[in-house]
């Protein structure tokens, strides 16, 4: 169980063991609840919150695509985190905004029940290891398939879209992997069941567009944006589940794995086995910005005020 100090509901910060909600939250029973991840660190200039304004931006669109509308402005939501990053003395964490339906009606119509707000953080390390950075994970193609734009909003971070993401996580670590690689309906690669992906092959970077099923990424854009400025080409396309075994390297993102390559799929090493030079070298960029040692990219940093 993470823990720190205090958590911010609904406008006030109340101590962490009393931060709790209702078993009839209209949530826990329908996946009504969008929510972040975002990651404060110790960085160069203090401890500072990386790209925050675009999760507080994803956090209201992800909410208005449910109906959700939220009782503060982004500003406040924003100030918010600041202030709870700050009441909890943490100069580096992992970060949980969450918007949900609170305590009213039962049944399937949420429009009357409470839009609950809360915002958690405590200490986190690499989602997928710090082994797993450094050498890489060993993910597996999940025989349960991404979410379908036809039946969910792919591009929401909602709570119960994540049933999905749970089936092919447990699937995966049962059987022995690391990571589960999700495809589409079609047979088109998507992501991770938590992060976004990337292939290598022939000095070219690709990675799904948009326009897949997959969750638009803060980190799939930064690294993006990395890559580029590195002068490679990141080429937006459909991936052909191959196309995985056939890489010359392939690594994951998102904000709680970070940059984390990929060094086997489905028992196929990929390349040599090893994290490949393109990825080391993104991955040693994407982490210099990450702790504000890159000038270029300190843009992406909200300071945490600190006493
Ligand atoms: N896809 C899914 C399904 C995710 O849960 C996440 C984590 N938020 C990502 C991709 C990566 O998104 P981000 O880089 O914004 O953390």
């Amino acid at each position: 169980m993470p823990q720190a100090d205090v958590i911010w509901k609904n406008g006030e910060l109340v101590p962490w063991d009393e931060a709790k909600i209702h078993v009839l939250t209209h949530a826990l029973h329908y996946g009504t609840g969008v929510f972040e991840g975002v990651r404060c660190y110790d960085t160069e200039i203090g401890p500072a919150i990386f790209r925050h304004h675009e999760h507080v931006d994803r956090l209201f669109r992800s909410s208005s695509l449910y109906y959700m509308p939220i009782p503060f402005t982004q500003e406040q939501i924003r100030q918010a985190t600041l202030e709870t990053v700050a009441a909890n003395g943490l100069r580096s964490c992992y970060i949980r905004p969450i918007v949900f339906r609170g305590e009213g009606p039962m049944g399937l119509n949420p429009l009357d029940s409470p839009v609950d707000v809360a915002i958690a953080c405590w200490e986190w390390g690499a989602y997928l290891g710090d082994e797993g950075k450094a050498n890489g994970v060993r993910a597996k193609v999940s025989s349960w398939r991404r979410l379908s734009p036809a039946g969910l909003i792919p591009h929401a971070k909602a709570t119960g879209q994540y049933l999905n993401s749970v089936l092919a996580k447990i699937e995966a670590t049962k059987a022995g992997y690391d990571e589960a690689i999700l495809l589409d309906d079609a047979g088109v690669v998507c992501e991770g069941s938590g992060e976004n992906l990337f292939v290598v092959r022939d000095g070219r970077i690709v990675t799904p567009p948009q326009t897949a099923s997959i969750l638009d990424g803060i980190n799939r854009r930064s690294v993006i944006e990395i890559a580029g400025d590195l002068g490679y080409e990141v080429v937006e396309r459909d991936l052909a589940r191959a196309e995985l075994y056939l890489a010359d390297e392939v690594f994951v993102t998102g904000t709680a794995a970070e940059l984390t390559p990929i060094r086997e799929v489905d028992d196929h090493p990929v390349g040599t086995g090893e994290p490949g030079p393109i990825t080391r070298e993104v991955q040693r960029v994407f982490e210099d910005a990450l702790h504000g040692r890159d000038e270029r990219y300190r843009r992406w940093l909200d300071p945490v005020p600190v006493s």
